[in-house]
């Protein structure tokens, strides 16, 4: 189905007529952290810095995406926070509002617990964090950093200065910390966060995913009550990646589940993303890219620009293939798309 009307009230619709309201925006691909599930093997080729969109070139785009219906943004990497000048940045996304209702960011907590009073200065809405386990041995095992206690105190900082609802994202792979599932859901009744749950998903550098070493979503749910009966917070669901649960016994915090390989949910998806390097993606798992940073970079006109978004959303693929015979993973890992 090819949709000719791309835009209805201000909104970018794809061609399965899905509203694009949320973009991922990748400040680089440098990351600090060495996660066996994302970089097992040390250093990725980076970009070269003339290839990275400078903070100019994000700003433009990111205000043409504004008037194009996109509400939410996230600041994501590699690790974010690596660009030394991150407020800089917040600070001119923050003119778009209020058409940009949300501005996130996703980061490991590392610079956290010095950096999360400038970052809400700069005028950064809230945060959501990496904490793959509360073991110090597990953590630096999954991580490649002896860091935890820098983390926490991270995630104690963003939430004195109330870069709030604070989310915490936990990758779940069998044999490293589906045992301690349950403890993150009493670290988020004790810390009042939303704790996520992301299945283990093909986007490690490495290509050595398995699907023996996914914990699905249900058994996520399922290790969590057997401690803690949980309810789901609504059933309208909308674009959200997450499943969500409140505790039965009105505990403060939440739980959410994103399952995108056992339970997929592409089929309400909201999401594009940007490359550091100026590349569009429809889809997490695409294995296409869109070069916005050439095109901007050749003098395009504003229509000219904007034209050129319009077409690619039409390209957005109606779902991922993960669970296909012939799927090919993307030759980038989640530290180059922005997680
Ligand atoms: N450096 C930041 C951080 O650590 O949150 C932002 C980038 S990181 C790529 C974004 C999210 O992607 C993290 O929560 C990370 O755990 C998740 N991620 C990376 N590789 C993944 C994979 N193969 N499967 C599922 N989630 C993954």
């Amino acid at each position: 189905m090819e949709a000719v009307i791309t835009r209805k009230s201000g909104v970018l619709l794809d061609s399965y007529n899905r509203p694009i309201r949320d973009l991922r925006v990748s400040l680089t691909d440098r990351c600090n952290f060495r996660c066996f599930y994302c970089l097992p093997h040390g250093e990725p080729p980076i970009a070269p810095k003339e290839k990275m969109l400078s903070y100019e070139e994000i700003e433009y785009v990111c205000e043409i995406f504004v008037s194009l219906g996109i509400e939410k943004i996230r600041l994501t990497g590699g690790e974010p926070m690596m660009r030394r000048d991150i407020e800089t940045i917040i600070r001119k996304l923050t003119k778009f509002k209020p058409g940009l209702h949300d501005l996130a960011l996703t980061t490991n907590g590392y610079f956290l617990p010095e950096r999360a009073q400038s970052l809400k200065d700069a005028g950064l809405d809230r945060v959501t964090i990496s904490l793959d386990s509360l073991k110090r041995n597990v953590f630096k095992q999954m991580t490649g950093v002896d860091v935890l206690d820098k983390v926490l105190a991270g995630i104690a900082a963003a939430k004195q200065v109330g870069l709030e609802p604070i989310k915490i994202n936990a990758v779940v792979v069998r044999g490293h910390n589906e045992d301690e599932v349950a403890d993150f859901a009493a670290f988020a009744r004790e810390n009042d966060v939303k704790m996520r749950f992301i299945e283990f998903m093909p986007l490690d550098s490495g290509h050595e995913w398995s699907r023996a070493d996914v914990v699905s979503g249900k058994e996520i749910r399922e290790r969590i009550e057997e401690r803690f009966p949980l309810e789901p917070v609504d059933a309208a669901r909308g674009s959200e990646t997450s499943s969500r649960y409140r505790f039965a016994d009105g505990a403060p915090g939440e739980i959410g589940i994103i399952a995108p390989v056992t339970e997929p949910f592409c089929g309400a998806c909201s999401r594009i993303r940007l490359t550091a390097d100026g590349q569009i993606r429809t889809c997490l798992f695409s294995t296409i890219e869109h070069s916005l940073r050439d095109v901007v970079r050749s003098g395009a006109s504003r229509a000219e620009i904007v034209e050129y978004i319009e077409s690619v959303i039409l390209k957005k693929e109606p779902r991922h293939f993960i669970n296909d015979p012939g799927f090919v993973a993307p030759s980038r890992t989640m530290s180059f798309i922005g997680g």
